[in-house]
């Protein structure tokens, strides 16, 4: 059996990577999202072991001391990390793993994991991304303006990623992630076994 295929995917707050997820995620039952670590308090409604894991700071640094984090950054004061041995059960069952992580994590994996494929989210216009995040209503103005300016920077990023996906229309965003994740079985960096097992190479 093939191996599952490690996707990162990133954008700003608000440019719609929950909603992708979560369509593309009830349509494809080999792919996973991958629960990360975070030493932030749980919001209303968020649930251990589901939404995070949620941690002390002590038990976050012990799991980066033991290499069992596959990744980790500094987001707004608190520790945000990917636990690496659940990704890899996933991987080696042959599903997929999407890690939602943001700009500093997916730099690291890009150079710990030339497997991964990295995928970044935009919205059509930076002004359409603002009315998004308004229109979410999560925010108040004061961090609606924070994270405009956070947005700014992660944009700058794009480039360093395998894909950008202009999610205009919902459903072709979706189907944009659909055909890369798809697409990701033939990936030269994911086929340097079977070029190993089956060429000699
Ligand atoms: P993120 O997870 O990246 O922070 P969300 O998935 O929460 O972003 O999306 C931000 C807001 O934009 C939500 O209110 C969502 O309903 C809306 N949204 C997402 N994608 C689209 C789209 N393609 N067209 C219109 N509204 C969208
Ligand atoms: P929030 O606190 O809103 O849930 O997440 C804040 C930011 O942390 C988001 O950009 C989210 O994508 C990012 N994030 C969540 N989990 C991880 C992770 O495991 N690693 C990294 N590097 N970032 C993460």
């Amino acid at each position: 059996m093939s191996k599952g295929s490690l996707i990162v995917l990133s954008g700003p707050s608000g440019s719609g990577k929950g909603t992708i997820l979560s369509k593309l995620l009830t349509e494809d039952k080999n792919t996973f999202l991958s629960v990360s670590a975070t030493t932030r308090l749980p919001r209303p409604g968020e649930v251990d072991g589901a939404n995070y894991h949620f941690m002390t700071k002590e038990q976050f640094e012990s799991l980066i001391q033991s290499g069992g984090m596959l990744e980790y950054a500094c987001y707004c004061d608190n520790y945000y990390g990917t636990p690496k041995k659940a990704v890899y059960d996933q991987i080696e069952k042959g599903n997929n793993v999407i890690l939602e992580i943001e700009v500093q994590g997916a730099m690291q994996i890009k150079n710990a994991c030339p497997e991964a494929i990295l995928v970044f989210v935009l919205p059509p216009s930076i002004q359409v991304l603002e009315n998004r995040l308004r229109g979410r209503g999560t925010e108040d103005e004061d961090t609606v303006l924070k994270r405009m300016e956070t947005a700014k920077k992660e944009i700058k990023m794009a480039t360093e990623y395998d894909f950008v996906i202009i999610n205009d229309d919902l459903d072709e965003a979706v189907d944009d992630l659909a055909n890369v994740i798809k697409a990701s079985k033939s990936y030269k960096n994911s086929m340097k076994q079977f070029l190993h097992n089956h060429y000699k190479q």
